[in-house]
């Protein structure tokens, strides 16, 4: 039985901060469709190719043993291929770690944070468990960054941190070169980039780190590179910032099985996993065009992996329906501010993405 707390004792729950309290969990409902398009992953798992020189990297090493204090080896692999300098890298257990590391040295009691909403929702989570104020400008009504506001706000408010999300989860914008350069002048704080789906969109703000040292970039494996389930994620920035961060990134934070399979992915990255990239963002233009034609539903343009769809049919019973008749799983996103009647969809093979269409095409279809 658990013990229960009689009107004399302490109550466990009111050492939590009250910031904490008042937040809603960060959940996801475990659903099991047979086309999975909710979570913005890879189609298609890991080539085996990959799979295999991991494995056999980890069977040459002593599992008994501690990883790397640091996975040096990775992060010249990674600067490497992101064309940066190695000392300002650094790999996380998933980008989701590198993030609470950015905001835990920066984050506190009369701290703020700015971001720009609809996004992803961690930041403001992260941010407020820390106990920072979140600052957050709207996107415009079509979905687009406003950089005129966002200027506006970092320079009236001096954030300790802006978080731009590029292209953005989940409505897909990007922000341009020109909006981010003037974010970057007139911001005191860092500016950060979230670039998990660079990729989709074949641009990256990398080569502005070597004039910006307030810039941190993150990306992950966890999307192009085909291994969410590894949890492999990295930094880019100016190697004294870098430094700082690190500071609140624990020991033995990249498991060596993960690191071993993030060096083999870098290593085969050309020929087994970039040809994906072309094939998806090939169908998220397929997709695009087909949902356009589907009376009572408008997607909104995107440069990731997955869009917004805007639905004359409450998101919800979208939802269901797609699940409950043809076992296609999309994220439901009319809880975010300005999507109350969207859903959002992941680009998934060209089979799965006909059975969304097909499953879409049979909702929609009895409104002609
Ligand atoms: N950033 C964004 C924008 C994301 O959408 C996600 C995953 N949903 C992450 C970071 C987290 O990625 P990781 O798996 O590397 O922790």
């Amino acid at each position: 039985m658990p013990p229960t707390a009689d009107k004399h004792d302490m109550n466990p729950l009111d050492t939590i901060k009250p910031g904490v309290r008042s937040l809603r969990a960060y959940t996801l409902t475990p659903e099991r469709g047979a086309v999975k398009i909710n979570q913005n992953e890879s189609p298609w798992d890991l080539p085996d190719a990959i799979k295999s020189a991991a494995a056999r990297r980890m069977q040459g090493r002593a599992w008994s043993r501690y990883p790397d204090f640091v996975p040096v080896g990775l992060h010249e692999q990674l600067a490497e291929f992101a064309g940066w300098t190695a000392d300002g890298v650094v790999a996380g257990n998933g980008s989701n770690e590198l993030i609470q590391a950015t905001l835990m040295v920066t984050i506190g009691e009369g701290r703020r944070v700015l971001i720009s909403e609809p996004t992803f929702a961690l930041y403001r989570q992260v941010a407020t468990v820390l106990g920072g104020e979140v600052l957050s400008v709207p996107l415009t009504s079509s979905l687009e960054y406003d950089a005129r506001a966002l200027v506006e706000a970092v320079g009236r408010h001096q954030p300790e941190v802006s978080i731009i999300c590029s292209p953005n989860n989940p409505t897909g914008c990007r922000i341009d070169d020109e909006a981010l350069r003037a974010l970057l002048a007139a911001s005191r704080g860092l500016v950060v980039v979230d670039e998990a789906y660079f990729e989709f969109s074949g641009r990256t703000v990398v080569p502005l780190l070597h004039e910006h040292p307030n810039l941190v970039v993150f990306r992950t494996f966890s999307k192009a590179m085909a291994m969410a389930a590894l949890r492999v994620g990295y930094l880019l920035a100016a190697p004294q910032l870098a430094r700082e961060i690190a500071k609140a990134v624990l020991p033995y934070n990249l498991n060596a099985f993960s690191q071993a399979a993030g060096e083999a992915a870098v290593e085969l990255y050309e020929d087994e996993l970039r040809p994906r990239v072309a094939r998806i963002v090939a169908e998220r233009e397929r997709v695009f065009t087909e949902l356009q034609s589907i009376e009572g539903l408008t997607p909104v343009v995107s440069q990731a992996n997955f869009m917004v769809v805007r639905s004359e049919i409450e998101p919800r019973k979208v939802f269901n329906e797609l699940l409950n008749r043809v076992g296609v799983l999309v994220r439901d996103v009319s809880g975010y501010p300005m999507l109350g009647d969207c859903f959002r969809v992941s680009v998934g093979t060209p089979e799965e993405n006909d059975q969304l269409l097909d499953g879409l095409r049979h909702i929609f279809g009895g409104r002609r």
